[in-house]
């Protein structure tokens, strides 16, 4: 299963006299690793999938190097801090820490952070850069021809701060399956930014999801393409929706649909090419522009006869397949996946004659090659048409 647990703490989430019994339990360490192929082996175990960090505190780091790395500690510091800065950023444009359905009281997820001079004990996070020991074997046993794997050793519920490393395999460490080929290679652009990254994503609590850098095959992705998606943690898919900001796309990628579609809402012909901008918050809101002006359609979520949303109609031809949530008439999630952040709302919205179209408002399906953080599409005489692909230029 590759869906997402973004920095959830069930335990926080409990009456306050739950943690106090649990705070006594110890952690088992847990594990997830990136491999080659057939390699990798993960399987998440409980916990796994749980942010280390929550609070504000800083998260004291300090990184362990080995001579035969092949990267320079200047190279490696940078990296981190970049990686660190980029998660930040991240949680902070996402409203990551927002969410209005959670507990007002839930600790913040945390990515400030701190580095030590050297490793001296009050660490909470190591990295080792190819460096060994005999815990290090015993965890890299677990795994085939592991290219990176964090192990997380304890996590406080008091405090709700744990501990753990990331290790990560020397320059050419790595024989890759069949091929002969040795990786990874450090020397190339974006490399070590990537695997760092990805690292510290399990670390705030991922697992693998596809279309992000949390992919579970990036790293083989890694060998052929070291494009810009490397550095950042969307790609085809958004890691974490944010259901308060807006999205900004155009209306269709086919200009003549992208002129049926502008022409159903506003009875106009677009001047130049048409945008279209969606708000989930606080009400759902579709903008049609164009260079004349800007047309507001407010979008109503649908009803059926037993108030809540025809799930007959849903048809999602998307990668990876799972089941869908929605919003029923009040505008609750109903029927999501647990561990599911992305999901469909239907919607009805009225055209310029005063029609009733129903709408699809996907978030976040990875379909094939070809997706998009939110699709917005409307039923005309039964067929589904685009009014809307967004990759995210998001607004606050
Ligand atoms: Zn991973």
């Amino acid at each position: 299963m590759n869906l997402m647990m973004f920095f959830k703490c069930k335990l926080f989430t409990q009456p306050k006299t739950l943690c106090l019994l649990a705070a006594s339990l110890t952690l088992a360490s847990v594990s997830m690793a990136e491999g080659n192929g057939r390699g990798g082996g993960d399987n998440p175990t409980i916990g796994a999938h749980d942010a280390w960090f929550l609070g504000t505190e800083s998260i004291p780091y300090c990184y362990e190097l080995s001579g035969t790395f092949g990267a320079t500690s200047s190279q490696i510091e940078t990296e981190i801090e970049a990686a660190f800065q980029t998660w930040g950023d991240y949680i902070e444009e996402k409203h990551v820490n927002a969410r209005p359905s959670d507990h007002s009281d839930r600790p913040l997820i945390n990515a400030h952070h701190r580095k030590l001079a050297k490793c001296d004990g009050s660490e909470k996070l190591t990295f080792y850069f190819g460096t060994d020991s005999a815990e290090i074997q015993a965890e890299k046993a677990k795994y085939m021809n592991p290219v990176a794997f964090v192990v997380k050793k304890s996590f406080d519920l008091m405090t709700g701060i744990g501990s753990g490393y990331i290790w990560i395999a020397n320059q050419g460490g790595v024989l890759s399956d069949g091929t002969g080929i040795t990786y990874p290679d450090w020397n190339k652009t974006n490399e070590l930014r990537a695997v760092i990254l990805h690292e510290l994503g399990h670390v705030f609590g991922n697992g693998h999801v596809p279309g992000t850098i949390m992919a579970e095959d990036f790293s083989s992705r890694l060998q052929y393409d070291q494009g810009v998606w490397a550095k950042r943690i969307d790609d085809k898919a958004e890691l974490y929706s944010c259901e308060e900001c807006s999205v900004t796309g155009v209306v269709s990628l086919d200009t003549e649909k992208a002129k049926v579609a502008f022409k159903r809402f506003t009875g106009k012909e677009p001047v130049g090419t048409p945008h279209a901008t969606i708000t989930l918050q606080p009400t759902l809101t579709l903008s049609l522009t164009d260079t004349a002006g800007t047309y507001t359609i407010a979008l109503t979520l649908a009803k059926t006869p037993s108030g809540e949303i025809d799930v007959s109609q849903i048809s999602l031809d998307a990668e990876p397949v799972f089941s869908a949530s929605m919003k029923n008439a009040k505008g609750e999630w109903i029927g999501r996946a647990r561990h599911l952040d992305a999901g469909v709302a239907y919607a009805t919205a009225k055209d310029h004659d005063g029609k009733s179209l129903t709408l699809t408002i996907d978030f976040n399906l990875t379909s094939n090659e070809v997706s998009f953080p939110i699709q917005v599409k409307y039923f005309d005489q039964g067929t589904r048409r685009d009014l809307l692909l967004a990759r995210p230029s998001r607004h606050k």
